[in-house]
């Protein structure tokens, strides 16, 4: 069956052989955060250094050139991994974040004027709203927001609204929030916007990782994600611009690699994508992203959805039998990915991970990086548990064990 196929894949990932505090076996449920690396990446970025270390694109040699191809490997994997037709508009970055604040600079300052407006998000990872307050501070525009109703899914009149104005210059959403798991009804969102004439950017940090993602058929006009939440090592993500938007663009970084030629006083630009690609990139990095690609792509994006949509509904079962427990966001698996966010009676989520660490599970408290979303919610924190392909029934049952536990300790 697919549930013990799925528990097969977790011999592929050494660090859940280990213990944890006393003896304890490692539960990690916080995947929304980042993911733990199989050995297909780790043995592709060390294979990388031990064999074909080189700097990429300035050489001739024969480890030159193999570096540069299997960095370059990497960006056609992801192309076919998102369904883009063209490789010129994948631009390697950091993550999410510099892919975001990258659009905000390279995009947002030749685009955006006083009196502009710039729409965003109440369920916004703060990388997707700080780089848009620097940009619409800077420039005299505005920022204003999508809002967000009760059960966690945005409110799409506040979109017509903001549209109607004639001033949008820029909408941008997250495909799936870090926090509530909410699936964004991103097509309807892009299809008014295109109506409006109104570029859009798609945070892909949470939805790329867990479900099928397919650019063609999205059609929005930039698109990031990360590769650490999907396998791959840090410090590595992707930009995706479509070429149209990314021709009006000016350079991000200037230096090495970004140029064709440099004067005393004036440079001309390399071509796309390395135009946006300046200094020595994180190329072992890009390799390991390729093999977390490789690795899903065996798998399958909708099997991996179809497991996780298996874990949450146990989850969300057995969490809503335990007394003084408050799931926020919807309660429809189909409309959520493996993300559940909680609070129990008036305990601190502080104080709940804090028990269950005890028990070895790695969960989240606090804000997610998402504190707009935690006034909408009129929350200061919340309990955050996160799965992936790894995560088994059994890695639940050990948490509702565990905050019966904290039901004991609180005397709730
Ligand atoms: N957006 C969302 C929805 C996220 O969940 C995250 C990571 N928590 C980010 C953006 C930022 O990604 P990174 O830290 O990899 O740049």
């Amino acid at each position: 069956s697919t549930q013990s196929s799925f528990e097969n894949l977790r011999k592929d990932f050494p660090i859940l052989e280990r213990t944890v505090r006393d003896n304890k076996h490692l539960v990690y449920l916080d995947n929304a955060s980042t993911t733990q690396k199989p050995n297909q990446v780790i043995d592709a970025i060390t294979d990388y250094y031990q064999n074909h270390n080189a700097n990429i694109h300035r050489a001739v040699y024969a480890l030159a050139e193999e570096a540069t191809e299997a960095y370059e490997k990497t960006r056609d994997k992801i192309a076919n991994f998102v369904n883009i037709k063209d490789r010129q508009e994948i631009i390697f970055v950091r993550g999410t974040t510099e892919a975001i604040n990258l659009v905000a600079y390279a995009w947002g300052r030749p685009h955006i004027s006083e009196g502009d407006i710039i729409v965003t998000t109440e369920y916004e990872h703060h990388s997707n709203i700080v780089p848009w307050q620097l940009l619409t501070q800077e420039k005299r525009a505005k920022l204003e927001y999508i809002g967000m109703d009760d059960n966690g899914e945005l409110i799409l009149d506040d979109l017509d609204k903001h549209l109607a104005t004639g001033k949008v210059k820029l909408v941008t959403f997250s495909l799936m929030s870090n926090v509530l798991g909410t699936i964004t009804d991103a097509k309807k969102i892009i299809e008014k916007c295109k109506a409006a004439g109104v570029p859009t950017l798609v945070d892909g940090a949470q939805a790329v990782p867990h479900m099928k993602v397919d650019l063609e058929d999205l059609d929005c006009d930039f698109f990031a994600f990360s590769g650490h939440k999907m396998l791959g090592p840090t410090g590595i993500g992707v930009l995706w611009v479509r070429k149209s938007v990314l021709n009006t663009m000016s350079p991000f970084h200037g230096g090495g690699d970004m140029i064709r030629e440099v004067h005393k006083y004036e440079t001309t630009w390399n071509d796309l994508p390395y135009k946006f690609e300046a200094g020595t990139p994180n190329i072992a990095d890009v390799v390991g992203f390729g093999a977390a690609i490789d690795y899903l792509t065996k798998i399958g994006m909708d099997n991996i959805r179809e497991h996780e949509i298996e874990l949450t509904k146990y989850a969300m079962e057995k969490l809503s039998n335990i007394k003084g427990l408050q799931i926020y966001g919807t309660k429809d698996v189909s409309k959520r990915g493996g993300v559940i966010s909680f609070n129990f009676a008036d305990v601190h989520p502080h104080d709940v991970a804090q028990i269950i660490d005890e028990e070895g599970i790695a969960l989240r408290s606090g804000h997610h990086c998402a504190q707009v979303l935690m006034e909408r919610l009129n929350v200061a924190a919340t309990s955050r548990a996160s799965f992936y392909i790894y995560n088994t029934k059994e890695d639940i049952d050990v948490l509702v064990n565990s905050l019966n536990t904290v039901a004991k300790v609180f005397k709730l």
